[in-house]
């Protein structure tokens, strides 16, 4: 970062093309994005749950179907359904409203038709912002990047978070937070991505411990879905390290997606600290409650997060196996991965330990 005296190194940003419309009121604009895309049968996407929401969203669309039947993990015998239903009924576009889950079924249809998607975020996935795409097949996830799924337009309308329940917000919210810590000690990470992904990591630090206490306060929604746009910019373009990869592997074991993402973050931050300097100065200055592991532990308990791993189903015997697979695939990572360490750290996600504080100099 050209912040004091770090120098600035080489670096090489890819800015991806997305049009976003922010701010309270805006799915209303969601009419007028589908015409200018010039799209004439639109597919709305959603999962059950939205299907009410969807309704009031999308009255005056040109609608050609509704698949309302979405769920986690982008089943690839349910994308199936989705695909067979978007070429039935000959869809020209594909609009997404929901979280991460409803928007990956956007983009597995992009992905194999190539139909422009609108996305609509009802959480703090952030996946709207990113060419990442998942299916998954016999409890394994087959993933990849592709510029076709991109989103083609972002209405972020905070008003429609209003109804997202605490609990979730809190998990959902750190999932956001962790995209941006991953993306600060990213190797491949670059100044532009750092200014946003700390400008992340403040508006979330600012606005869930509000969100927790008024869920309807739609300040802190458009604060927090600010965060959440930024944090899924700051994962865009650059490689996940350590925390994703630990949090991909208790996902394959069953794990649900945005608590465990949150569980181990600080957990991943305090493995990463020494090696990391200058990524551990911008959280702890973005959060601003002590040092970058303990802030982020202290304020998942200010949020009433699940602070260990045990709390959500992760099963003792199952601990060794995943420092394991973590150990076994090389990826690059501030500091070195190895199978003891990484068994130490998710010994102390299992318990919810606080990740101590060591003599280091940030
Ligand atoms: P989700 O989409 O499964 O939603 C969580 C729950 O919240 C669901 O039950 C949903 O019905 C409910 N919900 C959503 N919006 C709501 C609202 N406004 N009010 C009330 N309830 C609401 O969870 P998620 O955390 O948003 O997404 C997780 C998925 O996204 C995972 O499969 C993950 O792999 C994927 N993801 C992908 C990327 C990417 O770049 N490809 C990035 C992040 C996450």
């Amino acid at each position: 970062m050209a912040q004091g005296s770090v120098p600035l190194k080489s670096f090489l940003y890819t800015a991806l093309p997305m049009r976003v419309v922010f701010g309270a009121g805006t799915a209303a604009q969601l009419g007028a994005e589908v015409e200018r895309l010039g799209a004439k049968r639109v597919l709305v996407i959603s999962t059950p749950g939205r299907a009410q929401m969807v309704g009031s969203l999308c009255n005056d669309l040109p609608i050609a179907g509704v698949f309302d039947q979405a769920v986690m993990h982008t089943p690839l015998d349910k994308v199936k359904e989705a695909r067979t239903q978007a070429a039935a009924v000959n869809a020209d576009c594909c609009v997404a409203v929901g979280g991460g889950s409803t928007i990956g079924f956007g983009k597995a249809i992009a992905l194999t038709g190539g139909l422009p998607v609108i996305a609509v975020p009802t959480t703090y996935s952030g996946s709207e912002m990113t060419t990442l795409w998942g299916v998954s097949e016999g409890g394994a996830k087959k993933t990849g990047r592709d510029p076709k799924v991109l989103p083609r337009t972002v209405i972020y309308d905070p008003r429609l978070t209003l109804g997202l329940p605490p609990a979730v917000s809190a998990a959902s919210g750190m999932n956001a937070m962790a995209h941006c810590v991953e993306a600060l000690y990213a190797h491949d990470g670059n100044p532009i991505v750092s200014l946003m992904a700390e400008e992340g990591i403040r508006a979330l630090a600012a606005a869930l411990p509000k969100i927790a206490i008024s869920p309807k306060d739609l300040q802190a929604r458009t604060d927090a879905l600010y965060g959440a746009w930024l944090a899924g910019c700051s994962i865009s373009t650059t490689s996940v390290a350590l925390h994703h990869k630990l949090c991909h592997v208790l996902g394959g074991l069953g794990l649900p997606h945005a608590e465990t993402h949150a569980i181990l973050l600080p957990h991943a931050v305090r493995y990463n600290h020494d090696a990391a300097p200058e990524a551990m100065a911008r959280i702890r200055k973005a959060i601003g409650l002590g040092d970058a592991a303990t802030s982020i532990y202290d304020l998942e308990t200010k949020l009433g997060i699940p602070m260990r791993l045990a709390d959500i189903g992760m099963k003792e015997q199952d601990i060794e196996r995943a420092a394991q697979i973590a150990n076994a695939a090389p990826y690059p990572n501030p500091r070195k991965v190895e199978y003891e360490p990484v068994l130490a750290l998710l010994r102390d996600a299992y318990a919810g330990r606080r990740p101590v504080k060591r003599s280091f100099v940030e």
